[in-house]
């Protein structure tokens, strides 16, 4: 890994799953994964093409019963592009001998690159090499480009280009009992002129799909086409060239792709719009270059600059700064300015992969932070997203007896519940109930979402039109599952899962669930607050509109006043938080035995379920669950809250929580390093350093063992991407400030960023010594700094340097002249 590119020196059959998973191209709109362009599905490589937001649902038989799973589909492949010398057998990495083998992503620009020079059976050798992309201005076109150079033959070739759409959902070995078969074939044609198109329609949500390609000889002059022939089946269509290939004259095959489906906009039809973009899109070089440019202009908003200590060069000597740019690469081409006109969230493995079938959860979380700070239209399109399925959740909420809104744990197309009833562990080849549909705290979630997203941007009328109607009937949800004990006073929410996954409910009772969980409990709290402010906020007019529609009246939220001050929250010795009541009943978990006997334990639910044991019974947790209090809340906010419900809070039990749970915990989910680098930023900046480190391995390095060839992990990546651009610059609003009080952890000798707040655009450049502030000019009145303890004016167009009292002994800042 350079600065700017991932760069793999050599073919192994046995990581190509993980390449393609971080090798994937996208823009926003539709994304393939790194694969070979001449490969198909199998054990070792797996072509897979995803529209955001092109979801279907198909029912599988599971031990007798009938269960229904929604997936984000697997669409046609468009790569198919490969040859051989007539009569010879197709190109195939995986069947000649490979003399030398590069490959490249290329982050500046948003290409793969190829390069292999491979010797066949018949001693003949061959260098090919192939760049791709998938076009960041024009959503809808892609384009590969394979070059083949003779060097010790001249022959005949055969050129293949195709379109197939016989592709199923077969990316996740876990769900291979899953029915797998979304598409079904429309029409598959050559149409002349060298174009193809190929359309299949999803079986039960009826998206049709299209694909047309443009298959070219570059120069017709160096490779001679002596026959060009087309073959269709159903739901494949091909397009073969017959081509005269010189000695040591490279001859360069370019292949442009359209791709549409029924629910773009501004479309007549799939086909012709399709058909018509292919027909009109420039070669290979000019997308290039435009695509390049689109590319260019996403860096000079999102690029995060960092310096590390020299000698540093964190996990298995990859460079932190590289690592950090392929995580904002995937991240944007996951949630782009394409995708501000869809109507989609990011899937928690992103658009590489079927990992988790494309559903969204809290992982958002951890996403829209990023896009806040710097393109907060993305981040403004994710929560319409939640805000189209209200109703959804609303109708979730009654089903399950409650008020409000209730947000699923997984979610899809329509909004509707998508966790499955059952998964299937590999260890002991059972089904297990899933009950992690009980994460009622995805809500606060979208929550804090909305919330940061007005903080940041100051968009009132986003607020007034959507934001304070999913806040409040979150509220409103969380406000009905609290129940008052009378005997304590306190209201409590029983009979719900937190965030760490391992715990889903008490060994001894038979229903699933667990009472009072910190986190969904001080959330809750959080989340009554800001209903309560969000209410004095809204214009006059749109309160009352919104009030009577929601038939919200003073005693609710009197009644909303009143939990937030009676929340009950348990605590351990010490003044610890309890992560659930009755924590202090389950029994240590002995964590040398297990390493000693399993080595990699990250996934101790599949461990000792296979044992016949449950997590259940043990003080371990999967992931951050109290600690998540201190990734989104300040000491100080959380003093407040604690404060308000008439609970002690000195800021010494941080660090003894942090302690205590960070030595439980198995870091099962890589969303878990990311809370724990972050929490311990403070308190411990070399162990957050190490920890974000760690963090930024999650998929490069596939810690998770094997995961990221299921897609790569969306939430760690960005959340590693915020640890830099607002845990250590503790960037944070407060009021009308925007606070920055940077405190680089020593492996990071430099960092300078982009920060978008308010209309106003800063350049931070930040080292241990000293903070610049580069205001972008515009035409925003001026703005309020805060650097450590004091307030500054800030005006569009001005530049200030302030010096930074050494970290541990900070003091007021000195301002320096410019
Ligand atoms: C984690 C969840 C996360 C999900 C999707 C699970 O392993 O426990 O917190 O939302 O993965 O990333």
């Amino acid at each position: 890994m350079s600065d700017w590119a991932l760069v793999y020196n050599g073919y192994d059959a046995a990581q190509e799953g993980m390449r393609e998973s971080l090798c994937t191209l996208g823009n926003g709109y539709f994304a393939t994964r790194g694969a070979a362009p001449e490969s198909s599905a199998d054990a070792v490589h797996y072509p897979g093409t995803y529209v955001a937001g092109c979801y279907n649902r198909l029912p599988t038989e599971i031990d007798g019963r009938a269960l229904e799973h929604e997936d984000l589909v697997n669409v046609p492949n468009w790569l198919p592009l490969t040859f051989r010398p007539l009569g010879a057998g197709w190109f195939s990495l995986d069947a000649v001998e490979i003399l030398s083998y590069r490959q490249e992503l290329d982050l500046k620009r948003g290409i793969l690159i190829r390069d292999a020079r491979i010797r066949d059976g018949q001693g003949r050798r061959t260098r090919v090499t192939s760049r791709r992309l998938v076009h960041m201005a024009t959503p809808h076109l892609a384009a590969l480009e394979m070059t083949i150079t003779a060097e010790n033959w001249s022959g005949e070739i055969e050129v293949r280009s195709a379109l197939d759409g016989r592709v199923e959902n077969r990316g996740v070995e876990r769900y291979r009992h899953l029915s797998s078969r979304h598409l079904a074939p429309v029409e598959a044609r050559a149409l002349g002129d060298r174009t193809m198109l190929l359309k299949v329609r999803t079986i039960q949500s009826q998206i049709q799909i299209v694909q047309a390609a443009r298959t070219r000889v570059v120069d017709e002059g160096a490779g001679r086409i002596c026959e060009r022939r087309a073959a269709a089946a159903e739901g494949f269509v091909a397009e073969d060239l017959v081509l005269e290939l010189p000695a040591e004259r490279p001859v360069t095959i370019e292949k442009v792709v359209a791709l549409y489906t029924a629910r773009d906009r501004a479309i007549s039809e799939a086909g012709l719009a399709a058909v018509d973009t292919v027909k009109s899109a420039g070669n290979f070089d000019a997308l290039l270059s435009s695509h390049a440019a689109a590319w260019d202009r996403l860096w000079r908003s999102f690029e995060i600059d960092i310096d590390g200590a020299p000698g540093d060069r964190g996990p298995m000597a990859m460079v932190p700064s590289g690592i950090v740019r392929l995580h904002t690469f995937h991240l944007l081409q996951t949630a782009s300015p394409n995708s501000t006109d869809l109507d989609v969230s990011v899937g928690a493995r992103g658009l590489h992969g079927e990992g988790y079938r494309g559903h969204i959860f809290w992982d958002e979380l951890f996403v829209v932070p990023v896009l806040n700070f710097r393109m907060p239209e993305i981040a403004r399109s994710l929560l319409m997203y939640r805000y189209r399925r209200l109703d959804a959740a609303r109708r979730g909420a009654r089903a399950a007896g409650h008020r409000g809104a209730m947000y699923p744990w997984q979610s899809g197309s329509d909004g509707r519940e998508e966790t499955p009833e059952v998964y299937f562990n590999p260890r002991s080849t059972r089904w297990i109930p899933d009950h992690s549909y009980l994460q009622r705290h995805v809500g606060a979630a979208i929550v804090y979402n909305v919330w940061q997203y007005y903080q940041v941007t100051g968009d009132v009328k986003f607020l007034a039109e959507a934001g304070a109607e999913i806040l409040l009937e979150i509220a409103r949800f969380l406000a009905s599952l609290a129940t008052h004990n009378a005997d304590l006073d306190r209201y409590e929410i029983r009979g719900v899962m937190g965030p760490d996954e391992y715990h889903t409910g008490y060994p001894e009772r038979d229903r699933p669930g667990l009472d009072n969980n910190a986190y969904t409990n001080v959330m809750a709290v959080w989340v009554l607050c800001r209903a309560l402010e969000v209410l004095e906020l809204l214009p006059h007019d749109r309160r009352r509109e919104l009030a009577e529609r929601l038939a919200l009246g003073h005693d609710e939220i009197a009644r909303w006043d009143k939990i937030s001050r009676r929340m009950r929250l348990v605590f351990l010795d010490g003044g610890v938080l309890a992560q659930f009541e009755g924590y202090d009943r389950l029994s240590e978990f002995d964590w040398d035995r297990y390493r000693t006997r399993y080595g990699d334990i990250h996934r101790l639910d599949f461990i000792l379920e296979a044992e016949g044991d449950t997590p259940n019974r043990y003080k371990l947790s999967k992931q951050a669950d109290v600690l998540m209090l201190f990734y989104l809340f300040s000491a100080e906010e959380l003093g407040a809250l604690f404060a308000r419900l008439g609970y002690a809070f000195e800021s010494a039990i941080i660090p003894r929580t942090i302690a205590y749970y960070g030595g439980r915990t198995a870091h099962g989910s890589t969303l878990c390093r990311v809370t724990h680098a972050w929490v311990l930023a403070r308190s411990d900046r070399a162990r957050s350093w190490s920890t974000f480190s760690e963090a930024l391995a999650s998929d490069v390095a596939d810690i998770q063992g094997g995961t990221t060839r299921e897609g790569i992990h969306l939430g760690a990546m960005a959340g590693t991407v915020d640890l830099l651009a607002r845990c250590y610059t503790a960037l944070e609003l407060r009021g009308d400030v925007l606070w920055v009080n940077p405190r680089l952890p020593a492996g990071l000798r430099r960092l300078r960023l982009l920060v978008r707040y308010r209309g106003h655009t800063l350049e931070l450049a930040i080292d241990h010594e000293a903070l610049e502030v580069n205001a972008a000019r515009c035409a925003m009145p001026s703005m309020q700094i805060g650097i450590r303890d004091t307030v500054h004016e800030l005006a569009a167009g001005e530049r200030r340097h302030f010096g930074l009292a050494p970290a541990d002994t900070a003091g007021a800042p000195r301002e320096a002249t410019p």
